[in-house]
């Protein structure tokens, strides 16, 4: 099962990755992007590795 995963490091708050699919990501008041749902549905891949491509950091990766 691939999960998605955000480095904290990396991760500047613009939120993008939440507007893209919000299924998955989700901006909290840290000021940093988290992951909501560690084993997203394969309908919600194309969405995630749109986020991954959005993310002006490369802050998300895909964790086997
Ligand atoms: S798109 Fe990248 S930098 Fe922006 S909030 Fe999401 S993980 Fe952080």
């Amino acid at each position: 099962m691939r999960k998605p995963t955000v480095d904290h490091d990396e991760c500047i708050g613009d939120g993008i990755c939440e507007q893209v699919c919000p299924e998955v990501f989700e901006l909290r008041d840290d000021g940093l992007a988290h992951v909501i749902n560690e084993e997203p549905d394969e309908s919600l891949h194309d969405k995630i590795d749109e986020a991954i491509e959005e993310c002006p950091t490369g802050a998300i990766s895909w964790a086997e």
